[in-house]
């Protein structure tokens, strides 16, 4: 047996629109589409569907790309839809000539009310195809009167089938789907085409996207084949709840990927968890995006809805820091002006971190300031005449508290207790055994006699 894939290589992309911040639930699908692809030694892409897009889009394209690199889900090739527009208009001239494109002149406001109308005799509010029936002198009369037109694609009366990675075998028909609109009437293309044209031109095999898109994929299904196309395979991921049950927003603020960052999430703790997020395998800490290709697999994903908790993210962040060795944290402390931790004061200290950031504080306690608590005075002047000499090691502990003991009778919890609250201020923290090395002689002696007057 080797390591390398057997399974058909996967070529797939992830194809945000720059609208806004990442968010957990695209994270998920970016994630997944990143694993299917390393777990196949296939290629990831990243695609920014901009086709339709002017607001901050250079902004959020930017915090796009930065954010996927934060999490290390690097892409393998790029693109932008705003640079590929010939080749839509290429595909749309072809979609003309064999009678599945048409233009319609119908305002928004006629839409809605021919909508409305549908909904009110209880129809699905499919377009009623009202422009077929115009002839060359209506267009004239129309284009006259200064009306552009936009353009829809004409779906075919036909099934439309697919084995879904997640969800099994999904069934459409072209009848009960409104035919999209591909062109606005500025003659811009829009998401529909510039989706099928790019799948097709970039080889993508595996098409990973949110349940939201099912219908999107019927009429894509067509839209390919119509082009002489063979359509790729698709996996459409359950949409993630929140705690409560409720649908994840994709402006929800505080789960943007962004806002996790600046909380002190580590990239693992999102990663470790959206990979898992509605699948049969465990959530557990995974400290390398390794570990998640290797244990990946489609055949996992069930068709619930996962829900997303930033409590559990909370409890993988800790567990995630725990076992994170010194080499993969030093140049960050260093940037938190923890320089000076070095990797045996990171494994004592890092038992009790929830977040990063939070070893500034118990570094603190280690070089002070720090006020001593004064429980028993008698106990601790009795402890600082038995301080041994330095060197220190993880033995000194033990051996200074048996020490003391003999010779005071205190034991057990009180003696700890009372030496922790005057040796840090605190009544809980790192484990003594190995702070008191860290915290020296000096630093001791003075904090068992008490604050400084
Ligand atoms: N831009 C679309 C979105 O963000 C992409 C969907 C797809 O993967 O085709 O929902």
């Amino acid at each position: 047996m080797t390591d390398v894939p057997t399974s058909t290589p996967i070529i797939t992309r992830f194809a945000p629109s720059p609208t806004g911040l990442l968010h957990v639930g695209n994270v998920r699908t970016a994630l997944v589409c990143w694993l299917a692809a390393r777990a196949t030694g296939g290629r990831f892409l990243l695609r920014l569907d901009d086709t339709d897009t002017e607001r901050g889009s250079a902004e959020f394209a930017a915090a796009i790309e930065q954010d996927l690199r934060w999490l290390g889900l690097h892409w393998d090739g790029f693109a932008r839809q705003s640079d590929r527009t010939d080749r839509y208009r290429d595909a749309l001239d072809r979609l003309k000539a064999a009678g599945r494109l048409y233009p319609c002149y119908e305002t928004a406001e006629e839409l809605e009310l021919k909508r409305k109308s549908l909904l009110a005799r209880g129809l699905p509010p499919l377009y009623d195809r009202a422009a077929l029936a115009l002839t060359d002198a209506d267009r004239a009369r129309l284009e006259g009167e200064g009306h552009r037109p936009y353009w829809r694609f004409r779906m075919a009366d036909a099934p439309v089938e697919w084995d879904d990675r997640v969800r099994g075998r999904v069934h459409f028909n072209g009848r009960d789907i409104s035919d999209p609109v591909l062109v606005r009437e500025d003659g811009r293309p829009l998401y529909h085409i510039g989706s099928v044209v790019d799948d097709i031109d970039m080889g993508i095999t595996l098409v990973v996207r949110g349940e939201d898109h099912v219908a999107n994929t019927a009429m894509h299904i067509q839209l390919a084949e119509a082009l002489g196309a063979t359509p790729p395979d698709y996996a459409h991921l359950s949409l993630i709840a929140d705690a409560e049950g409720h649908g994840l927003s994709k402006r929800i603020g505080s789960l943007s990927l962004r806002s996790l960052r600046e909380e002190g999430i580590e990239p693992m703790a999102v990663t470790s968890l959206l990979a898992k997020l509605g699948t049969s395998d465990p959530i557990e800490p995974r400290l390398a995006l390794g570990d998640l290709v290797a244990e990946f697999d489609f055949a996992k994903f069930s068709r619930t809805i996962p829900r997303f908790d930033p409590a559990e993210l909370e409890r993988l962040n800790g567990r995630i820091l725990h076992e994170t060795p010194f080499a993969a944290v030093r140049d960050r402390l260093a940037a938190l002006g923890l320089g000076a931790i070095d990797e045996a004061a990171w494994s004592v200290l890092r038992p009790n971190l929830q977040r990063l950031d939070d070893t500034a504080g118990w570094w603190q306690v280690v070089t002070g300031p720090v006020t001593p608590v004064v429980a028993d005075a008698d106990l601790l002047s009795a402890a600082a005449g038995l301080l041994p000499p330095e060197p220190w090691t993880d033995a000194t502990w033990g051996e200074w508290t048996a020490a003391v003991r003999d010779r005071t009778g205190v034991k057990g919890k009180p003696l700890f207790l009372t030496l922790r609250l005057a040796l840090t201020g605190l009544d809980h923290g790192p484990e003594l055994r190995g702070l008191l090395p860290l915290i020296g002689r000096d630093r001791a002696l003075a904090r068992l006699s008490g604050p400084a007057a």
